[in-house]
């Protein structure tokens, strides 16, 4: 079974909207066996449309289609519909009455009956293109907003069309097209391994005889927000199978990666030293000047942050790392505030100011201004602070600024993750095998 989605929206092909729709009917589909092939974005213009429905007719089983039901002239997804189809489009009178009623009970919601009193007929009037459907397709009800979603066919294909905004769009995926589905040819499981300091080519190419596309399993790597993904697609008749098949994959890419993995799936860096934290016992506390703070915002996005997390300070400016961090101000003069000797002695003060068995501190030029020759843009340096004494690591990371400021926030996490590891267990460094994949 194979699928094309299309996502419909001026503000989609603008560039304006993020297109998330496509991406949850995808996994949605997955999960029930159905592979989707392409995403194609296509503009509110009746011709495109058409064009675009029928092409995507051609190469799959199912198409499912988000956006342009809207009440407005704008959206035309419906006529598009109809005419892809060559039927018109007719009056759903059941729609119709849900619609009225919908409408009522928002006036009501308001207070505002007599407004609907007076308003009503236009209004309904307004939604009255919402409840039309191609003559032969069926009228999916939709209990989360006005406009009513569509089950036909195209061509040979199935074809559903719901709504664009994104929580009637998961309400009617859930409730109206997905028992609807024709059944998949088995279950498509997707895992993922997010690792931390090394280049994509370098990954792939010590998984290399792991990364094939085709048959059950498959392997590829991406990268996005400063780290290299591992994604492990895995088809099979069964759940059980599926998830066996995952597995096993998922723990030969753990033996071959080791360090580099700083989580799978929904966890992130800051999670992982979280995790490590947690499990040592023991606090932590961030000095930051090129950041800004992200690592601080990083370190609470997770919850239970407040079990290990004391605090941090954003010292920008060189008065602030010497009056709140305790930063001698020859060191600052001797060195400049991008050095080693001041990014140890940040760390050192924030240990010592917050009470924390640890401290990490990030000083650096994110740039695009203020690079030298002896000190580039995107030199970071990055220090920690602990019971055993404090170490410094220099980076030039690459990229503009919004991605230095990333890499130098994630290169801090994960020194901290590896040397609280480190730190409090020196004897089981090693991922033991037969527990990988499980956190
Ligand atoms: P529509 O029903 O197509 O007029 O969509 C209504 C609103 O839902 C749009 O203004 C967008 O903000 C949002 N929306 C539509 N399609 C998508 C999509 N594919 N991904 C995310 N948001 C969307
Ligand atoms: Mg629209």
């Amino acid at each position: 079974m194979r699928a094309v989605i299309l996502a419909v929206g001026d503000e989609l092909v603008a560039g304006e909207t993020i297109d998330t729709n496509s991406a949850y009917l995808a996994r949605e589909l997955a999960a029930v066996g159905i592979e989707t092939v392409a995403h194609w974005t296509v503009a509110d213009d009746q011709a495109r449309l058409v064009a675009a429905l029928r092409a995507a007719a051609e190469q799959a089983d199912v198409v499912l289609v988000s956006g342009g039901l809207g009440p407005t002239p704008d959206d035309v997804t419906r006529q598009a519909v109809a005419e892809a189809t060559g039927t018109d489009l007719k009056l759903d009178e059941a729609q119709l009455r849900r619609i009225e009623s919908r409408l009522q009970s928002r006036c009501n919601g308001t207070g505002d009956l007599e407004f609907f009193r007076r308003r009503g007929r236009e209004m309904v009037a307004a939604n009255r293109i919402q409840a039309m459907i191609p003559a032969g397709a069926e009228a999916l009800g939709n209990e989360r907003g006005t406009a009513a979603g569509i089950a036909g066919r195209v061509g040979r294909a199935r074809l559903f069309v719901v709504p664009g905004v994104p929580h009637e769009m998961r309400w009617m995926f859930q409730h109206r097209v997905r028992p609807r589905l024709p059944a998949g040819t088995g279950v498509i499981l997707y895992r993922v391994l997010h690792t931390f300091g090394m280049g994509e080519s370098d990954v792939a190419a010590r998984i290399s005889d792991l990364i094939w596309r085709s048959g059950d399993v498959t392997v590829g790597t991406t990268v996005s927000a400063g780290l290299v993904s591992v994604r492990v697609t895995s088809r099979a008749a069964t759940a059980e199978q599926a998830q066996r098949q995952a597995q096993q994959t998922t723990q030969a890419l753990r033996a071959r990666l080791g360090d580099l993995v700083v989580g799978e799936g929904e966890a992130t860096p800051a999670g992982a030293v979280g995790e490590a934290l947690a499990a040592a016992g023991q606090t932590v506390s961030v000095a930051e000047s090129c950041t800004g703070g992200l690592v601080g915002e990083m370190i609470t996005s997770v919850p239970g942050a407040s079990g290990y997390f004391r605090g941090a300070v954003v010292a920008y400016d060189n008065a602030v790392k010497e009056s709140l961090l305790g930063v001698p101000g020859d060191l600052l003069n001797e060195h400049g505030a991008v050095s080693g000797p001041v990014a140890a002695a940040m760390a050192e003060g924030c240990r010592r100011r917050f009470g924390t068995d640890w401290a990490v501190a990030i000083t650096g030029i994110a740039g695009p201004t203020g690079g030298t020759e002896s000190k580039p843009v995107g030199l970071v340096y990055v220090a920690l602070a602990s019971p055993a004494g404090t170490s410094v690591q220099r980076h030039v990371f690459p990229g503009d600024r919004p991605t230095i400021r990333r890499r130098a926030a994630l290169a801090a996490l994960n020194g901290l993750r590896l040397a609280v590891r480190a730190h409090s267990e020196p004897a089981s460094e090693a991922p033991a095998p037969g527990q990988d994949g499980t956190n």
